[in-house]
């Protein structure tokens, strides 16, 4: 008979983003590093239908899964630390569960009955569950906000009704919750913990584990005090203190036991766990050995910081793969424009250009200057989605000749849209909206710096845009000198470009950054930290000309 799924259903407490969704992560990276066969879903109580359409300053990044949905960024996290592919069954919001119930009941298929929240949308909130679970040993389930929030209700009576169903040894629950410092009287405080689970309680869910998240680890003092206060073992309260890099927490959650009373309450066998590549992980990030690399990376200041996880995660390990440190300085491509690309990038030390995906036409005019002053420079440049259509812009307009090139999405009316929409674009696209979602096929040219780096000719990756480059410029485009590295099998869209007479400059119409990994860098990130490298090292070896000789742009150029 094949094995049933365990379930362990992780919720929130006092505040929100307190990181429920890295302890998820790491609980899963535990399992699987005992063997284990672990899945994990996050449950978005509020109402949107399509996280896609959330604005990414409110809600963080979209993560996009192979299969194309559109969702929480917390699946990234899933991702980066366990082997496990996403899909659209790993989230799913209120919205879309009401959107399935009304439809079941505008086909008819609830005879007549009275549609309730009980037992109608618990019901498929527990059919999802169910759907995502399928085939594995172990499918953490995490559900968004914190309790006590009105919407969470139907998604915690769903989980409680489950645990029911299953048996307690079968499902358990883990709650994530503040021990905050108060700098007054230099004490840690369990009351707010003390309350949320007096919450939880109320809703019939008595917590296994409580995981209590602060800025330091707390004593066995006050984690005999949680226990009391919280009819939880005192064993099973587990510290989560601030780390210096999230990769550490799999080990903390290790010495704290968590990974042992999962198994004994889940009455699972395993051996001890394997942690070594997390050692190994967390080893090269506290102590690089080939100092520091900064990357700068241009786009509107305020969706740098919070909107560019992945992307900031997958620079981390390309730097991981490197033995290096890393730096992020934060370029608002709107003062670029304002002043100029010297005085914004030039007054600073930086090792490489990274323009990340993004969407509308302010500040795009500072991002095509500073892909220029990366092709001028020979700085290496690593142009992402929307980089990758920066970059195409700049090539035209100042390489091909293309006067006043632009993108559709910048300016529809202008004359030369060497980047625009695509009609076979519109043929592929499989969601019906105007956005290409999802993973593509992708083949590279021989010989290319991409195939290089890849080791292979085929490759796949995930998409999240509209515009394509057009093909009716590709052509003068490649006859000034653009490489189209990657293209899709049939020919008919570019995926990728590249500068010959560049050390490292690479666009690409696709997020790689959605499939890095620490423990599986992403080769076009292990590559771009690495020519950040080799440019900081021959910046440093030429230091001496670099200045004498600023009034000649040109000779700035360090990397060739
Ligand atoms: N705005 C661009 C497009 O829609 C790029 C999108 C992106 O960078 N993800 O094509």
């Amino acid at each position: 008979m094949a094995r049933s799924t365990k379930f362990i259903f992780i919720t929130g407490g006092v505040v929100s983003s307190i990181g429920k969704g890295l302890s998820s992560a790491c609980i899963g990276a535990l399992l699987e590093a005992r063997g284990l066969k672990v899945t994990a879903m996050k449950l978005d109580p509020y109402i949107n239908v399509d996280p896609g359409t959330m604005s990414p300053i409110q809600h963080g990044e979209v993560f996009v899964t192979d299969d194309g949905a559109e969702t929480d960024l917390d699946l990234g996290h899933y991702e980066r630390f366990m082997n496990v592919t996403m899909s659209k069954l790993n989230n799913f919001t209120t919205g879309q569960v009401y959107e399935t119930v009304i439809a079941n009941e505008r086909r008819g298929d609830y005879l007549g009955g009275t549609v309730q929240v009980i037992p109608h949308v618990t019901d498929e909130i527990k059919r999802r569950i169910r759907e995502g679970a399928n085939g594995f040993d172990i499918c953490l389930v995490e559900i968004g906000g914190t309790v006590g929030d009105i919407e969470s209700l139907p998604f915690l009576e769903a989980i409680r009704q489950m645990r029911l169903e299953v048996g307690p040894q079968n499902a358990i629950f883990i709650h994530v919750t503040l021990v905050p410092y108060i700098a007054a009287s230099q004490e840690f405080k369990t009351k707010p913990t003390q309350h949320s689970v007096k919450e939880l309680l109320g809703f019939g869910i008595v917590p296994n584990v409580v995981i209590c998240r602060s800025e330091e680890p707390i004593d066995s003092k006050l984690k005999k005090k949680i226990s009391l206060f919280c009819n939880v073992a005192e064993n099973c309260v587990i510290n989560a203190p601030d780390v210096g890099t999230i990769y550490e927490l799999p080990l903390v959650f290790e010495s704290e036991g968590l990974d042992d009373r999962i198994v004994e309450s889940l009455n699972i066998w395993t051996g001890s766990p394997n942690l070594s590549p997390w050692n190994k992980i967390v080893k090269s990030v506290v102590e690089p050995k080939r100092g520091k690399v900064t990357i700068a990376m241009v786009g509107k200041y305020v969706e740098l910081v919070e909107s560019y996880k992945s992307l900031t995660e997958a620079l981390q390990h390309g730097a991981i793969a490197n033995d290096c440190a890393l730096e992020i300085v934060y370029i608002d491509s709107e003062e670029i424009e304002k002043t100029s690309v010297e005085s914004v990038i030039g007054s600073q030390t930086i090792d490489a250009i990274l323009i990340p995906g993004g969407f509308g036409s302010r500040g795009s005019e500072g991002k095509i200057l500073a892909a220029k002053y990366a092709r001028e420079r020979k700085i290496p440049y690593f142009g992402i989605c929307l980089g990758l259509q920066i970059a195409v812009i700049e090539f035209a307009r100042n390489v091909a000749g293309i006067e006043g090139a632009t993108s559709t999405e910048f300016n529809p009316d202008s004359e030369h849209k060497v980047i625009d929409f695509m009609e076979s674009q519109r043929a592929v696209s499989r969601k019906g909206g105007s956005m290409r979602l999802g993973a593509y096929p992708c083949v590279l040219q021989p010989g290319s710096l991409v195939h290089k780096l890849y080791g292979s000719k085929e490759i796949s990756e995930r998409h999240r845009h509209r515009y394509e480059v057009n093909n009716t410029y590709r052509k003068q485009l490649t006859d000034a000198g653009l490489v189209t590295s990657g293209v899709s099998p049939d020919d008919s869209l570019v995926e990728m470009i590249e500068l010959k007479s560049h050390p490292w400059f690479v666009g690409v119409q696709f997020h790689p950054e959605f499939k890095s990994s620490p423990k599986n860098p992403h080769p076009l990130f292990k590559g771009f930290i690495s020519a950040a490298l080799s440019f900081r090292d021959k910046r440093n070896s030429s230091e001496k000309v670099t200045y004498s000789q600023s009034s000649d742009p040109t000779s700035l150029a360090v990397g060739q």
